[in-house]
């Protein structure tokens, strides 16, 4: 439960200064923020190709369950001892609950990208409110991400899909990326085969169910 892991009392109690060494100043603090959260990040598939594409952006994974972590922990410290400079330096994880603690972990407007890679479809009707992405999240998504942020979801599962959509166009403070912007967008790529949920889904021949939108600034 919640009570076997820490909860920050708020963004500016959060030490990350263990999970980013490299990054530390004379100050004992991080020298810049986190920018990327990979939400409910599994086995941090998602997190090493992102390592090396943006190495000089701090990014971290977010994870409810206490083996899960302690793995991704370990594969990125294997990384960090077997690569050659500072790589893997900027990824990291920490166990906790997305759905409760976003707020504890980020400050206004301090994240450029989220990301939503297969969460788990709770296919009930009555366990819907227990999904990731829901237009009460959403708000919460939208007041860590910056104005031009991007969330990213992909699901292999054609219903959920649908309703990630509808939420996020339903939602005031996104609007979806046009094909071109897609199109043009490194990271697109890597949500159908970076992780190990998508890595099965390829392997099953699964199809795949994208929606990608970007965070709007606020109408004045
Ligand atoms: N994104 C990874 C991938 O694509 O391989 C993992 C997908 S897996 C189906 C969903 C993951 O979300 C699981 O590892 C699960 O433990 C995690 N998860 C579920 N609810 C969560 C929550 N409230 N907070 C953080 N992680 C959560």
């Amino acid at each position: 439960s919640d009570s076997h892991f820490p909860i920050p009392i708020s963004p500016l109690h959060v030490d990350f200064s263990l999970h980013f060494p490299k990054f530390v100043e004379a100050n004992s603090k991080i020298s810049k923020k986190i920018e990327f959260a990979d939400i409910g990040c599994g086995f941090g598939g998602l997190l090493i190709s992102l390592a090396t594409l943006f190495p000089d952006t701090l990014m971290i994974g977010m994870e409810l369950r206490d083996k899960v972590t302690e793995y991704v922990k370990e594969r990125i410290l294997a990384l960090r001892r077997t690569s050659s400079g500072d790589q893997y330096e900027n990824i990291s994880v920490v166990r906790t609950n997305s759905m409760k603690y976003i707020p504890n972990y980020f400050e206004k407007g301090q994240l450029s990208k989220m990301f939503f890679l297969f969460p788990d479809p709770h296919f009930k009707e009555k366990n819907h409110r227990r999904r990731v992405i829901s237009t009460h999240l959403l708000d919460e998504y939208a007041y860590v991400l910056r104005a031009g942020g991007i969330v990213y979801t992909i699901t292999d599962v054609e219903e959920l899909g649908e309703w990630m959509r509808s939420c996020l166009e339903k939602h005031p403070m996104f609007e979806s990326l046009t094909q071109e912007e897609l199109d043009s967008d490194p990271v697109v790529e890597l949500l159908c085969n970076a992780t190990e949920e998508g890595q099965k889904v390829a392997r099953n021949g699964g199809q795949t169910f994208r929606a990608v939108f970007r965070r709007i600034a606020y109408v004045s």
